[in-house]
């Protein structure tokens, strides 16, 4: 059966419905919706949860939304309830996996209204798409769009839905004015989400979170700093550039790491009185930085305004060195193993017991354990053979898990390891990147295949002229300029 899916953020909407389609106009709307005998369709509204027999269905969605929260999905769809208020959809050979993997989601709302107040858009359902979804998740209200690579089996990777639930208040209920604000929408997001992680699953596994945003801020910030430092600043200035640039890590990790130092510094408890009001008194509005920075004045006293930093925060490039710095006491533990590999001489004949953690270590795991080990490899200058011997003993070349298998190979795509059998690593590295569309996982693996030899350049473009037509026009745009880029 196809699977029909839109995507209207950041400026998309006008592609498939006339509108006025900027962040800052609201409306209200109603539809009718044919489609195929055997398909059930979906919007950002109310919902079905059974097909109809003729394939008519006719939605409403009575809280204001901008455009760019549009959305209809439609296939061979089936849906499962969670809880009194929240469910998913997804096909049916999915759909269980799926209601697994998110089974803690009610408890996720309980724990968002416990912080921030009342969920006002009524249900929360989430519809799991095909592999080629360009994103990790879209916040559509009353129906997150998900990408099917977090269904991994042991719920590492669920602080995606704590970030799309998180949208009902930031973005959604209070939305930014214009795509320069687009901090307002992202940084508050990941706060949030955050928040909420702390609350359903303990300090120790938000803090993992935390320190890997602040890893991917400082990645990034290198880069853009070196390319085009003006776009390090939080309050973007798009004119004449496409909205979709500055999703990044600026809007998103600046955004949380400037909005964690408001709490330090005025305390939590005040800070979540503030947050909480704000949500409150803005909601269905938009909101631009301004505006936002006016609020926060009359929170602030002068002398935390100043001890801030605010207007650098806001208006500065880079990033401000009381940047609060993550501690992560179950990454120490992973970091002490980076430096046993990377201490060990890979042609010794006991490499491979010198640079092991014993199993009763790495059992507990989780998905952003491994990431850090293998980030740490990179970051730590490993050589082709210190990650043959991580690659032996971990076995992530052959791993189920997209999420670590996207950083391993971005990892070595760009050297000259060849996996323990060179000819299930070009299987593994062709089939990902045919079936899986996720920009995140994809963009850095090409970009590593470009900066290998030739051999390697060569074949990042034969994959990508055979996978080019399965990947969503937003993954194709950036992986053109990516390729552009080294031509
Ligand atoms: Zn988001």
């Amino acid at each position: 059966m196809p699977f029909l899916f839109t995507q209207s953020q950041a400026i998309l909407a006008r592609t498939w419905i006339p509108c006025q389609d900027r962040p800052g106009v609201r409306f209200t709307y109603n539809a009718k919706v044919k489609v195929p005998e055997g398909m059930l369709a979906l919007m950002s509204a109310s919902n079905p949860t059974q097909k109809s027999a003729t394939g008519d269905y006719e939605f409403t969605m009575p809280q204001p939304i901008p455009s760019y929260l549009l959305a209809l999905g439609a296939g061979d769809l089936e849906f499962i309830a969670l809880g009194e208020r929240s469910g998913v959809y997804a096909e049916p050979e999915m759909v269980r996996n799926a209601a697994f993997e998110f089974g803690q989601t009610e408890k996720m709302i309980e724990k968002a209204e416990e912080l921030y107040g009342p969920y006002y858009w009524g249900r929360y359902d989430m519809l799991v798409l095909p592999p080629s979804f360009p994103f990790g998740g879209m916040e559509n209200p009353r129906l997150t769009f998900l990408t099917p690579t977090v269904i991994v089996g042991d719920l590492s990777l669920v602080s995606l839905i704590a970030h799309e639930l998180a949208h009902s208040w930031s973005g959604n209920l209070v939305t930014n004015g214009t795509w320069n604000d687009f901090w307002l929408n992202e940084g508050f997001t990941v706060y949030f989400e955050m928040r909420i992680m702390e609350r359903v699953y303990g300090p120790d596994f938000a803090d993992m979170l935390v320190a890997l945003s602040y890893d991917d801020l400082q990645k990034e910030l290198a880069e853009m700093l070196e390319n085009d430092p003006e776009a390090t600043i939080l309050k973007q200035n798009l004119a004449g550039k496409n909205p979709d640039d500055g999703v990044n890590a600026i809007a998103y990790d600046k955004g949380f790491h400037f909005l964690k130092l408001c709490e330090q510094t005025v305390g939590r408890e005040t800070w979540d009185g503030f947050i909480k009001g704000y949500f409150e008194k803005y909601r269905f509005k938009t909101m631009v930085t301004e505006q936002f920075l006016q609020e926060l004045a009359q929170l602030l006293t002068q002398d935390q305004w100043d001890a801030i930093g605010v207007d650098q925060w806001v208006y500065g490039k880079g990033l401000p060195v009381n940047c609060p710095f993550p501690a992560s006491n179950r990454f120490f533990i992973v970091d002490e193993a980076v430096k046993m590999m990377l201490s060990t001489a890979p042609e010794a004949p006991d490499a491979k017991q010198m640079c092991y953690t014993e199993f009763e270590t790495t059992k507990f795991w989780s998905t952003h354990e491994w990431l850090r080990y293998i980030r740490g490899l990179e970051a730590g200058g490993a050589t082709v053979g210190h990650y043959a011997l991580a690659d032996e003993n971990y076995g992530f070349s052959g791993s189920p898990n997209p999420e670590i298998v996207a950083a391993w190979f971005s990892a070595i795509l760009r050297t000259s390891y060849e996996g323990y059998d060179p000819s299930i690593y070009a299987k593994t590295v062709t089939e990902f990147l045919t079936k899986v569309g996720r920009r995140k996982f994809i963009v850095p693996m090409y970009a590593s295949m470009l900066e290998g030899d030739e051999k390697r350049q060569a074949w990042a473009k034969e994959i990508y002229s055979k996978a080019r037509p399965s990947y969503h026009p937003l993954s194709q745009g950036t992986l053109d300029a990516l390729f552009d880029s080294y031509e």
